[in-house]
């Protein structure tokens, strides 16, 4: 599984908006739908929100690859990857971690499932 964690652009944007360089409402601005989907089929972190730190981080997952046809770019549920891993020859995952508090939303990591990728 290639993973590429994106931890640094995320303490990067955090030191601009310490800083000052980025308002909150630069940083804190996830979509409805990310919110809804944070929500409804977020998996809750034990980590909290390092903006507002008042609530925990969610994570959401969304996938891509053609062979997914309509749910090509769908947020999917944590429970399901095994199966998309199990039956699909590619499937990038990027997961962003979601703040339902104050909105903070970045993209926290991204990587690869599927048939190719096992072992
Ligand atoms: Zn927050």
């Amino acid at each position: 599984m290639r993973l590429v964690d994106y931890t640094l652009a995320k303490r990067a944007k955090l030191t601009e908006l310490r800083g000052g360089r980025l308002s909150r409402d630069d940083v804190c601005d996830a979509h409805p739908e990310l919110l809804r989907a944070a929500r409804n089929v977020g998996e809750q972190t034990p980590t909290p929100c390092p903006v507002c730190e008042a609530e925990p981080l969610v994570h959401v997952t969304y996938v891509f690859g053609e062979a997914l046809r309509q749910a090509n770019g769908r947020v999917w549920p944590r429970t399901g990857l095994a199966d998309l891993h199990r039956s699909m020859d590619e499937v990038a995952c990027y997961v962003v971690e979601v703040c339902t508090g104050c909105y903070w939303n970045h993209l926290a990591q991204r990587y690869l499932l599927g048939r190719r990728h096992v072992g």
